[in-house]
């Protein structure tokens, strides 16, 4: 069965700026149909790494908290923090960078909770029995919000294709151990060079797999379960995450992830094909878009919001001296920027799970 896709473009005019269309597409794209009341409301939203300026503007998300609170709806903004060293790997750094990025009470309307916790071990065990994953690892304050809304910066990504709503909500909802998971089947390792030795780690570990070896830690792979809270433990960014998934079961594993999320919530999504980069927005850059700015889309349907998302990007104009027109085509623009992924297969496994349909009406707002 087809979904219903809804989509502005970036024309404006007297009466009629960005915010007024933004505000019209979720209504226009059924968020009325969402019962808000006393309800705890999750937008979850990339807050962009500093340095980069391609993510969302705050702006949005006012008129969407403002939406949520006249429907006597509880919403905030939320992310978990990342696995990798940055400036959103514990919650205090991530509630800096958002603030610093826009993202702060006075823009938006409504607070910021990083979903798991000060450290990122704050998560609650979902349990979903999948091909890969049998019990979701999701941020605490996400899995115990009632609706789900992603709000969806759509670029490029290095490993999964396209940075869409399956990826915002799957990967961005995992707590350090769920994305630990998602990226690995491996354990963490200690950079002996970056070691200070101040053993903190060792406390940190409830399966005593950390030691010291010649006054440095080091992680005993045999008794390590992989669980990732050490790598928040240590404040030198010494503990490094394995990434030795394939692309293929990554994207697999960040749609059972998305399943865990969605699944039992009222949930809406919308993303922006704006400043579409090669490279998420977790790079402390953006290059030159893509392609020219497209518009908004939204949806009540995750699979079928990225898909057509995507298509519009390879049907999009090409921006002169971009990453795009540098590269020979392969077979779309998509795959093209990121060569080593495979973004339409990670689309038909999330149908296959039964997170949305591959069909779509596009139904335009603008004349
Ligand atoms: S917390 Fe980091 S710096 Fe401290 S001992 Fe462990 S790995 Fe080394
Ligand atoms: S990943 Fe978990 S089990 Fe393994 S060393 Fe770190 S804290 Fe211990």
């Amino acid at each position: 069965m087809k979904s219903k896709v809804f989509f502005t473009n970036l024309h404006t005019g007297h009466g009629q700026n960005l915010l007024t269309k933004f505000e019209k597409l979720i209504i226009k794209a059924g968020i009325d149909n969402l019962s808000f009341e006393n309800k705890f409301t999750a937008i979850k939203v990339h807050f962009g790494e500093p340095g980069n300026l391609a993510y969302i503007r705050p702006n949005y998300t006012k008129v969407l908290s403002d939406y949520v609170k006249s429907k006597k709806g509880r919403p905030f903004l939320t992310d978990c923090n990342t696995l990798y060293p940055g400036k959103r790997k514990n919650a205090l750094e991530h509630l800096d960078t958002a603030y610093q990025n826009g993202f702060n009470p006075f823009v938006t309307g409504c607070n910021v909770i990083i979903g798991d916790g000060l450290k990122g071990t704050d998560e609650t065990l979902v349990k979903i029995d999948m091909k890969h994953v049998k019990e979701a690892k999701i941020g605490h304050a996400i899995a115990d919000s009632d609706i789900i809304i992603s709000l969806n910066h759509f670029k490029g990504h290095v490993a999964t294709g396209i940075g869409g709503a399956i990826k915002n909500i799957g990967m961005g909802c995992g707590s350090r151990a769920g994305k630990m998971e998602m990226h690995s089947s491996g354990k963490p390792t200690v950079i002996t060079e970056k070691c200070r030795s101040c053993f903190t780690c060792l406390k940190s570990c409830a399966h005593d797999a950390i030691h010291e070896i010649n006054g440095k830690a080091f992680i005993n792979h045999t008794h390590c379960v992989g669980c990732g809270r050490c790598i928040g433990s240590c404040l030198f960014d010494a503990i490094t995450p394995a990434s030795d998934e394939t692309n293929t079961i990554l994207s697999e594993k960040i749609a059972e992830y998305t399943y865990a999320v969605l699944n039992g919530k009222q949930h809406f999504h919308i993303s922006f094909v704006i400043d579409v980069s090669p490279y998420c927005d977790c790079h402390n850059f953006n290059d030159l878009p893509i392609v020219d700015d497209i518009g908004i889309f939204a949806s009540s349907d995750p699979v079928a919001l990225d898909k057509a998302c995507a298509d519009a990007v390879n049907e999009g104009r090409v921006i002169k001296g971009s990453m795009l027109e540098k590269n020979k085509k392969l077979k779309d623009y998509i795959t093209t920027v990121n060569p080593k992924t495979n973004w339409i297969h990670s689309l038909e496994y999330a149908c296959e799970i039964g997170l949305g349909s591959l069909e779509y009406d596009l139904i335009s707002l603008d004349k």
